[in-house]
């Protein structure tokens, strides 16, 4: 597929005007900004800048609320209930993950549900602040407000989303943060879409058709009557998918998949949150040497292909930082959506296309 490379502060820049275009203050510009180019330089371009365009439709079916503060509606002890107001997850999941680990400092763990935020992006962001912090956390998220996109093992239509989950531990001076952070259905939307655009199949098992038969042909959800993606490991994913429904859209006060709730055409996602600080349960240096004694030991099994050696969770993601530090390809259908949204919202497409060139 043609790309163009873009440096990552030049694709900050542009992300940046956009936003202040479309009405948001320069710091929360800046920190939805900072969240997407981070996905970019992730590897994650499903949750990069390239979403900038769905960000636009939201706020244009006022569905999407710039400016907004996380709200932190119940507060008891180590529980803290926020509710996003549909602010810009970015924002809302940022502030109300910064209370949590201010609270944890005192209680040592801390449930902290947030509920109703507009699409909350990349969810090891929230993980990686938690571990800058040194402290642990889990994340169970649910995703509402759009069509269903995964069907339930043993089922043959869409009935929930791609619900996330992120598990995250503190690193050392010699082991970076631990950190999971994955979507439950076994590829995502946006990477079928992009197989589509490109004549190519999905891998085995990810997708079936309107009739539940497995596919891997990606056509069968762009057209009528539509399939759906299917959970990874079978019965496993789709238990946690359900408990992401249940933790991060029942028990934050939020909703769940089911159709008593309105799909208004938006990305909600609620979160459920566990904060804690892992000192109050071995010593430091004990579990430092435990983390980096694993890693060694499960690193040393002899790669069954030399050239994709064994990783932990977090190193793909280190490691694609490091290659995109000074360009990113950007797609070029994804970079001509988000300047044709910049020029709806009233940047020029050639300012935009000067920062990128
Ligand atoms: P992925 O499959 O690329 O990676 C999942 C996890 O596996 C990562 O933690 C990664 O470090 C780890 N990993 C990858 N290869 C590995 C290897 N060889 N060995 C060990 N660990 C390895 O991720 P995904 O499931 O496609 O999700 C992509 C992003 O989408 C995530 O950031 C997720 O939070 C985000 N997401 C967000 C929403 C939302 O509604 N906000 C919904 C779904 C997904």
């Amino acid at each position: 597929m043609e790309s163009i490379d873009i440096h990552p502060r030049a694709l900050r820049e542009a992300a940046t005007m956009i936003l202040e275009a479309s009405g948001s203050e320069p710091e929360e510009a800046r920190i939805v900004a900072d969240h997407l180019v981070l996905a970019n330089l992730s590897g994650h371009d499903s949750h990069g800048v390239g979403m900038l365009p769905a960000y636009e439709r939201s706020l244009g079916n006022g569905t999407l609320k710039p400016n907004r503060t996380v709200e932190l509606v119940r507060d008891d002890g180590p529980i803290m209930t926020f509710d996003g107001g549909m602010g810009y997850g970015q924002v809302v999941g940022r502030q109300a993950t910064a209370a949590a680990i201010e609270r944890c400092r005192s209680t040592g763990v801390v449930l902290a549900p947030v509920r109703y935020c507009h699409h909350l992006g990349r969810i090891g962001t929230y993980g990686e602040q938690v571990a800058e912090a040194g402290l642990a956390s889990l994340h169970f998220v649910n995703v509402v407000g759009h069509q269903a996109l995964v069907a339930p093992y043993r089922g043959t239509d869409a009935r929930y989303s791609t619900n996330p989950i992120c598990l995250s531990l503190p690193g050392s001076d010699a082991q970076p943060p631990i950190l999971l952070d994955m979507a439950t259905s076994r590829i995502a939307h946006g990477k079928a879409r992009v197989a589509h655009n490109m004549g190519e199949q999905t891998p085995e098992g990810s997708l079936i058709d309107h009739r539940g038969r497995k596919t891997r042909d990606p056509a069968v959800l762009f057209k009528q009557p539509v399939g759906a993606l299917t959970s990874f490991g079978d019965h496993k994913g789709y238990g946690l998918a359900v408990f992401c429904e249940l933790l991060g859209g029942m028990l934050s006060g939020g909703r769940t998949a089911q159709p008593e709730h309105e799909v208004e055409g938006t990305i909600c996602n609620n979160m459920f949150m566990i904060v804690f600080d892992p000192e109050r349960l071995i010593a430091k240096s004990a579990m430092e040497h435990e983390l980096a004694a694993l890693v060694a030991h499960v690193k040393a099994s002899p790669a069954a292909d030399p050239e994709e050696p064994v990783l932990v969770p977090g190193d793909p993601e280190r490691a694609m930082r490091v290659e995109r530090a000074e360009a990113i390809p950007v797609d070029a259908e994804s970079w001509r959506q988000v300047v044709a949204a910049g020029e709806r919202l009233g940047v020029p497409a050639g300012r935009l296309e000067a920062i990128a060139a």
